[in-house]
């Protein structure tokens, strides 16, 4: 008997996912939105632990269409990502950081959204280039920006960013342009986003 291990080949599975891992791509906004969610209750579980010793009140999630570059992006105030921790979730596709953080607070009632890691690719239905910009909560950490085209390669290099948390900028172009209009994006929170326990900013709404 023979045993293996299957593998998979990245660029074989972009177009895949661009196409079929969910029937209605106007989903990529809640999946970007979960993980800002994710991010912010994983900062108040750390506050509750007195491992994070900064504010988490008021901690938000705000939304912005640039139309002059033609972004649109996802900023939180959650607990941000280290360079290595950039690295390990947003480079592995499938790889989740639910997990590891349950294990380490399962009595906290945590309150993740997250599991299976594959949400955050759900933005390259929608966007050419994904940059992510973000500082984690932990000591002494550089703040990193990941860019990526949607093929299997990234770059990753040094960023400023003051206050501890991500954005994440999808340039959008050609058909999609419709998600840097103000009316779709607002009609996609309010179908996807509602009842989340963070508020959401989008414009001057609060939704
Ligand atoms: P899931 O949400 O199922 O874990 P995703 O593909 O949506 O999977 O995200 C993969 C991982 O990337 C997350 O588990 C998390 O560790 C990290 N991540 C994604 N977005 C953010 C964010 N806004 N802030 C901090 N970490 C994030
Ligand atoms: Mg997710």
């Amino acid at each position: 008997m023979n045993k293996g291990h299957i593998s998979v080949q990245s660029e074989n599975i972009f177009p895949i996912i661009k196409q079929f891992l969910y029937s209605d791509q106007d989903i990529f906004l809640r999946e970007l939105v979960s993980n800002a969610v994710d991010a912010i209750q994983k900062l108040k579980t750390l506050s509750r632990k007195g491992e994070f010793k900064g504010s988490t009140e008021d901690l938000r999630i705000k939304i912005e269409i640039d139309p002059d570059k033609k972004t649109l992006t996802i900023s939180d105030q959650g607990l941000g990502m280290t360079e290595e921790e950039v690295k390990k979730y947003l480079n592995q596709m499938a790889l989740s950081s639910a997990n590891d953080f349950l294990d380490k607070y399962k009595d906290e009632g945590t309150g993740i959204i997250g599991h299976f890691g594959l949400g955050f690719y759900s933005s390259f239905m929608v966007a050419k280039k994904v940059e992510v910009v973000t500082k984690s909560w932990q000591k002494d950490a550089k703040a990193v920006k990941w860019i990526c085209e949607g093929e299997p390669e990234y770059m990753i290099e040094d960023a400023t960013r003051d206050q501890v948390g991500t954005d994440v900028i999808l340039h959008i172009e050609g058909e999609d342009e419709e998600y840097l209009e103000e009316r779709t994006i607002s009609d996609l929170l309010e179908k996807y986003c509602k009842f989340l326990p963070v508020p959401i900013q989008f414009g001057t709404k609060e939704v």
